[in-house]
């Protein structure tokens, strides 16, 4: 049995509305790039090095000419010496249809690559576009104030929060775009995007011109419905094709990605739970989709947790070794959690109903993971602190160590909205799980008392 990758990836497009999206041709770079358009940056004459190698090669072709691009149609063409070709019956005409054969095949490998080069250019002049957006959608969330009163699953609360973890460097982000040729680049390794040495909130980026360049540092692929993704470790943030996605989903991508960061859950991290990554990863996406979108707000597609579930289809896997099929009944609680799993079924985690139908122990756990359960669901740079601070705690150490001092300097900082977080032990449980392991039960009381608990 294929174990599966560890990677976390927020994916929302169905089969369904993806194959609307490619029928109703709105995929970038699709379109003639005459129709796109140039941005004011790209007419400024200073394409990069690289595009200035793929030009140098075109016949005729100066770099100037970029700004002043004229419509296909009319473009400057070879002499035209061609002949019918039921006249060409001597020697000299023989050789002017070759000749003119040769000339038109020039044309096309010139225009062919003249669009390319605009394509090109054109996404990488998006690519900063999308860059100034996520940063100017990250400063918004930072301005946000706070208010406790709204609750710990508002959008306006856990988007400031997200975008406080990005700016104090718990993870960095990196905006990936489409290729002009993401899907011809190499099909044999997904959708190319760029760039992945440029992180927010550097404004820039780049890939080889050369289509024959398959791998690049500046290149990663993936899959084409992805929306985001964070590295194994949760060192980095990727925002994926964020053309294709409004303020508003951004903002779910945001807060959807930190969290699976804020959760601590990564193998060995401390709050990872028995039954290893599926396990984890698992519960990862469980927690990250249920906060996207307030429940009952207009964007949320997970329905209320109030319902009860339908648990009225099959969840089915055919071992791609042995051809067996297996099959299960689902037996969910309530219809958030249905439609959540559901999702993941559909969206190409494959270890989802992999594991579902083969594994005893991880269905159960499915089954009765009903509703969020974690450490730090409110994306809180605080509560990490304190949760980086309990690491280096004992039941040994004693109320004067500076240990406990630096933890309980830690508590002083958390927020109204940490303690309201923190003051549900059960949805905070792997919290308060950490808290009672590292502590003598004399100096967890007070920890309790200290945070308002
Ligand atoms: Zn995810």
């Amino acid at each position: 049995m294929n174990a599966p990758i560890h990677t976390k990836r927020h994916s929302v497009y169905s089969d369904t509305r993806e194959q609307h999206r490619l029928q109703m041709g709105t995929r970038p770079f699709e379109e003639s790039p005459c129709e796109q358009g140039f941005s004011p940056a790209i007419t400024t004459h200073s394409p990069s090095p690289s595009s200035v190698e793929a030009k140098a090669t075109q016949p005729g072709f100066q770099l100037g000419d970029i700004s002043v691009m004229p419509k296909s149609d009319s473009l400057p063409r070879p002499a035209q010496t061609e002949q019918p070709l039921l006249r060409l019956n001597t020697p000299s005409q023989w050789v002017s249809r070759q000749v003119s054969q040769g000339a038109a095949a020039v044309q096309r490998d010139w225009l062919g690559d003249l669009m390319a080069s605009i394509q090109r250019i054109t996404a990488i002049a998006q690519h900063r576009t999308q860059q100034t957006r996520i940063a100017n959608i990250i400063q918004q969330g930072l301005a946000i104030v706070v208010d406790p009163s709204k609750g710990t699953r508002n959008r306006d609360n856990l988007l400031h929060n997200s975008c406080e973890w990005i700016q104090q460097g718990h993870c960095r982000v990196v905006i990936l775009t489409p290729t002009h040729d993401s899907t011809t680049r190499d099909p044999t390794q997904g959708v190319a995007y760029f760039d992945p040495q440029v992180f927010h909130p550097n404004v820039g980026g780049d890939y080889p011109a050369d289509p024959a360049v398959k791998v690049s540092p500046h290149l990663k692929y993936d899959v084409a419905n992805a929306l985001g993704g964070l590295q194994p470790g949760g060192l980095v943030l990727e925002i994926i094709n964020p053309a294709r996605q409004s303020d508003d989903e951004i903002k779910g991508t945001l807060i959807h990605e930190v969290q699976h960061d804020a959760d601590q859950t990564w193998p060995r991290q401390v709050w990872a739970v028995a039954g290893g990554p599926v396990f984890n990863d698992y519960q990862s996406e469980f927690r990250a989709y249920w906060i996207e979108n307030p429940e009952g707000s207009a964007n949320d597609r997970f329905g209320r947790s109030s319902r009860r579930a339908r648990n009225n289809r099959i969840v089915t896997f055919t071992d791609p070794v042995s051809g067996t099929i297996h099959t299960c009944r689902t037996r969910f609680r309530n219809r958030r959690q249905e439609n959540i799993f559901w999702h993941l079924v559909n969206t190409g985690y494959d270890y989802v109903p992999q594991f579902y139908t083969t594994d005893r122990a991880f269905r159960r756990m499915v089954n009765s993971f009903s509703r969020p359960v974690g450490g730090n669901l409110v994306n809180s740079v605080r509560i990490q602190a304190v949760s980086q601070a309990l690491t280096a705690c004992t039941p040994a150490s004693a109320r004067g160590s500076a240990e406990v001092t630096a933890l309980f300097a830690a508590v002083d900082q958390l927020d109204q909205l940490d303690r309201r977080f923190l003051s549900n032990r059960w949805r905070a449980g792997s919290f308060w799980q950490q808290a009672r392991a590292s502590l003598s039960p004399r100096i967890y009381r007070q920890f309790r008392q200290r945070i308002g608990t």
